[in-house]
């Protein structure tokens, strides 16, 4: 089995632990998976729960493959790639903490969710001991309520990534580094000829021929799966997303703050712009990320092209792209107030959550490229963005590839038909021998 990788190491794109927020998505803290319904004079009646249950499951199917890798020595000692975090979801102001209530009062008898306890506003000390840099230097008047689960997660996706391809070298799977994709065409043979070009010095073309592709290139995936010319990618298009964290590595600071704080958005604001305060722990090292701050890109990778948009619109795949754009156009005012605003507007964000931030403790970092999916609504037939991940399949599941973004690293284990798929490729390989 043969993986090619454009860059000299794998694990660089999208699952750097610095390119994404490091979140085991278990819903424990993150409020877009609870969606609000209102009474008819507006208040707020309750929360859903279907999605936070069905992302939650997804990530505890991900825990189970990973503690069975673990187990048969495929990967290596949990602590160099995940870590225990309590997982806190922050409300501040009257509205917020109402929500903050609902959403506990409608979870936390599920079973999934039976270890959530509750911050009410008046448990002013509980507040201090659960997450002191949100308390210390806070309006008094100002209210805020928590809820807490104590077996979230921190995941160092990069480090988990290259222990996951370590494994696949260890048995006798063939990684090409330094070697890009550049075309995959189905042969008349019925197989597929996946074209590679060797970056860098030494460089070369060469033909490859496979029975099966899995196309796991983060936002190049749609590039690739419209050059494998398969009818299941027409009408998709992808958004690229891209950001910076602030991050702190001052000791002191970091360790008074060893949990990930989740906080609703804007009203409106799309759902990747949860702010949140997180302790990471990546390549060993302490920090704490803030943000995201959002701002537009043309590229599909960090590593990427200005050219990829361009390339990625096909007719097909045009009218999608406009409905979809018009119809999210909040998404781009954010993304344009990100863009312009200034340092100080940046650290009076942080402050919101933690007032007492220094300046001098924050620098800003690139975050990773977020491709999200446009398609076509199935149900209306009009262009929609999804935040999400989905796997499409062509050619018989000789062909599959992953599109999408957040929170894609939690929930690949059991996204859609990626098992489904595996079957049928697995079937395939039978059937074929
Ligand atoms: C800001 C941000 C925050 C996020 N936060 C979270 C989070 O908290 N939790 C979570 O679960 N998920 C999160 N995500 C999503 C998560 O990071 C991605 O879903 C996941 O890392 C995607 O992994 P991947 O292997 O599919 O793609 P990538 O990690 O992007 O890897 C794709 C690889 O394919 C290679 N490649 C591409 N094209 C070619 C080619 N033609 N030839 C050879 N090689 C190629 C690239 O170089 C790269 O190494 C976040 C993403 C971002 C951007």
């Amino acid at each position: 089995m043969m993986m090619f990788e454009r860059l000299g190491a794998p694990g660089e794109e999208s699952s750097n632990g610095f390119n994404n927020a490091g979140t085991g998505h278990a819903g424990f803290m993150e409020p877009n998976y609870t969606k609000e319904v209102k009474n008819a004079d507006g208040s707020l009646r309750t929360v859903t729960t279907d999605k936070v249950e069905h992302v939650c499951e997804q990530f505890l199917s991900s825990r189970q493959y990973w503690e069975y890798l673990t187990k048969t020595g495929k990967l290596p000692k949990p602590d160099t790639w995940i870590h225990q975090t309590n997982h806190i979801a922050l409300g501040v102001g009257k509205d917020q903490v109402e929500f903050i209530k609902k959403r506990y009062e409608a979870m936390k008898s599920h079973p999934l969710f039976t270890s959530m306890e509750i911050c009410l506003p008046e448990e002013k000390e509980k507040a201090k001991q659960w997450a002191p840099l949100i308390v210390k230097g806070r309006d008094p008047n100002e209210p805020i309520c928590m809820t807490k689960v104590p077996h979230g997660t921190d995941v160092d996706y990069g480090a988990l990534t290259k222990a996951k391809i370590t494994a696949f070298q260890e048995l006798g799977g063939d990684l090409r580094l330094h070697t890009e994709v550049t075309d995959v065409k189905k042969n008349k043979d019925g197989k597929w000829v996946i074209t590679t070009k060797v970056n860098g010095a030494g460089s070369g073309w060469a033909y490859n021929k496979a029975k099966f592709v899995f196309v796991g290139a983060g936002g190049w995936a749609l590039l690739m799966l419209q050059k494998a010319g398969i009818p299941e990618v027409n009408g998709y298009m992808a958004l690229p997303v891209t950001g910076d964290w602030a991050i702190c590595q001052n000791p002191e600071v970091v360790h008074q703050h060893r949990v990930k704080v989740y906080a609703p958005g804007a009203p409106g604001a799309p759902p990747m712009s949860m702010p949140h305060l997180d302790y990471r722990t990546i390549g060993g090292k302490e920090v704490l990320l803030f943000g995201p701050f959002g701002s537009m890109t043309m590229k599909f990778l960090r590593y990427g092209s200005v050219t990829d948009a361009f390339r990625a619109l096909k007719p097909h795949n045009l009218i999608p792209t406009a409905g979809a754009l018009s119809r999210n156009l909040s998404l781009a005012v954010m993304l344009m107030k990100d863009v312009f605003k200034s340092a100080m507007g940046k650290l009076h964000d942080i402050r919101h959550y933690y007032p007492e931030a220094d300046p001098d403790d924050w620098v800003f970092i690139p975050a990773g490229v977020r491709a999200q999916i446009i398609k076509k609504d199935p149900k209306t037939g009009k262009g929609m963005l999804q935040f999400g991940t989905e796997v499409v399949t062509g050619e018989n599941g000789t062909i599959c590839g992953l599109l999408g973004a957040s929170p894609g690293a939690s929930t690949c284990v059991s996204i859609g038909p990626v098992l489904d798929c595996l079957e049928v490729m697995a079937s395939n390989i039978r059937s074929c021998s």
